[in-house]
């Protein structure tokens, strides 16, 4: 209840940051930290640079290094329930390559991360409700590579006999649909694991260097919510979307020829067009650019109106990283 009004007010988008640990090569380097933690308030973020306070930042909430995967999703459980009411959701994860996106979306099998932790929170309320309730749930797993979309459920076969490319198709009044794309029904956590362990390793096929395309590429779940009322029938369709975004680094145009070249262009583009369009929808702007990138097309339904949008900004600590990780920080608080 009181968290529906917070985020009422806050226009329906809310902004988390999260900054990894320095890792061991980096301590053994002896790298010096860019943030400071000690003096941190609630829900702010103070950028030091050769030991003093440079910049602070506001969010709805950090999470510094210590923070475990359980205390992030407890912020994010809110939206993946309201879901489950009928709203569409979006959660984000932007950041530089190596700041933690991939960690807090799928997590390890050890530390599971926002992906498996929402879908097993929606299956818990659908159990709670279940004498009011009727859900079906489905999962599609898709990657955005070069402003193409690649299913990455597709079993090989469909892969190869439907060599036509998947394209977003308006299917109605403000509804999108890219038909073709495999809809996974899912009944349980078990086939819910099975359903992302597919997606992830999906991913790696067809590339020399798995690490460096995940970087590089958009990876996307999308879970169909139905639901029906058993009282009145009323019936409901929501989307909640789950994407771990391109790796936000800008590289030096001296370092980047043909093929590499578009490539950047392209991930520039889909992450500066989800910038203006959340930051038009922020401030209530008449027009919002949704068809300037393939991802914000993609999510146009639920990005806006009374859809409910989170984005964590993920950093590094290191001292080393200060330009993109000031890039990255206000890149968010443009959005906010
Ligand atoms: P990205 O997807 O942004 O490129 P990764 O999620 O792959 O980054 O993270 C890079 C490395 O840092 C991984 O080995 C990951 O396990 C580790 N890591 C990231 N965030 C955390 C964290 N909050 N706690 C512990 N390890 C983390
Ligand atoms: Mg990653």
């Amino acid at each position: 209840e009181l968290y529906n009004k917070v985020l009422e007010l806050k226009g329906n988008i809310r902004v988390f940051c999260r900054c990894r640990p320095l890792n061991s090569e980096e301590i053994a380097a002896g790298a010096s930290l860019a943030i400071d933690f000690e003096s941190a308030k609630d829900g702010e973020l103070t950028v030091i640079s050769n030991g003093a306070p440079k910049k602070t930042f506001r969010f709805d909430a950090v999470f510094g290094p210590q923070a475990e995967q359980a205390d992030v999703f407890q912020d994010t459980a809110p939206f993946a329930t309201s879901v489950l009411d009928g709203y569409n959701v979006c959660i984000f994860a932007y950041g530089q390559t190596g700041t933690g996106k991939t960690f807090t979306m799928e997590g390890t099998k050890e530390a599971r991360g926002v992906n498996f932790r929402t879908l097993e929170e929606l299956f818990h309320v659908i159990n709670e409700r279940q004498k009011l309730y009727r859900y079906e749930i489905s999962v599609s797993a898709l990657e955005v590579y070069n402003e193409q979309i690649r299913d990455l459920l597709a079993s090989g076969s469909q892969q190869s006999t439907m060599a036509k490319r998947l394209e977003i198709r308006q299917v109605g009044e403000g509804m999108h649909h890219v038909p073709g794309l495999v809809e996974a029904h899912v009944n349980n956590m078990n086939e819910v694991w099975e359903v992302l362990q597919t997606g992830s390793n999906a991913r790696a096929v067809g590339s020399t260097n798995a690490n460096e395309h995940s970087s590089r590429s958009h990876c996307i779940h999308c879970v169909m919510v139905k639901g029906e009322n058993l009282l009145n029938g009323e019936c409901t369709k929501s989307k909640l979307w789950l994407v771990d975004l391109a790796g936000s680094e800008r590289v030096a145009k001296t370092d980047v020829l043909g093929e590499r070249l578009k490539e950047t262009q392209n991930i520039n583009r889909s992450l500066s067009a989800l910038g203006d369009v959340i930051s038009a929808l922020a401030t209530k702007s008449s027009h919002i650019p949704f068809r300037n990138s393939k991802l914000t097309h993609l999510l146009q339904d639920s990005l806006g109106g009374d859809s409910k949008t989170l984005m964590f900004v993920q950093i590094s600590p290191n001292e080393n990283d200060l330009g993109e990780t000031l890039c990255s920080l206000n890149f968010a608080s443009r959005v906010r």
